[in-house]
């Protein structure tokens, strides 16, 4: 399956189809978010690529060419906060920090 903004390549030793399996296609990382004293905040605007009922990028294959801001998701890059509390990326880090999401 391919969804969301993972990408070939950049994922070290860990397989590519294993790698790209986990994402549930939530589409949640897909929306914009802030940076406000050190916080990270999901606001409830989509990318403008991101089709909202499937949750699927519609320009997957040139998504860093078409949405500069794009970033290719790898291991480290998961680490950084900005993926949601329930993404399978980040389930097995450790006191992990996800975004704050509106209402929290
Ligand atoms: S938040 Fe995680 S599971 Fe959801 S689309 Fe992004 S990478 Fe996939
Ligand atoms: S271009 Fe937008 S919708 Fe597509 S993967 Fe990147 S952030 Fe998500």
């Amino acid at each position: 399956m391919v969804c969301s903004w993972m990408s070939k390549g950049e994922v070290g030793l860990i397989d590519l189809e294993e790698w790209e399996a986990k994402c549930k296609c939530c589409g949640r990382c897909c929306y914009e978010k802030i940076e406000f004293e050190g916080d990270i905040f999901y606001t409830d605007i989509p990318c403008e690529m991101l089709d909202i009922e499937s949750h699927r990028c519609t320009v997957y294959a040139e998504r860093n060419q078409r949405r500069p801001g794009c970033v290719r998701l790898t291991p480290e890059l998961a680490a950084g906060g900005f993926l949601p509390s329930d993404c399978p990326y980040v389930a097995d880090i450790d006191n992990y920090q996800a975004p704050i999401s509106e209402g929290e």
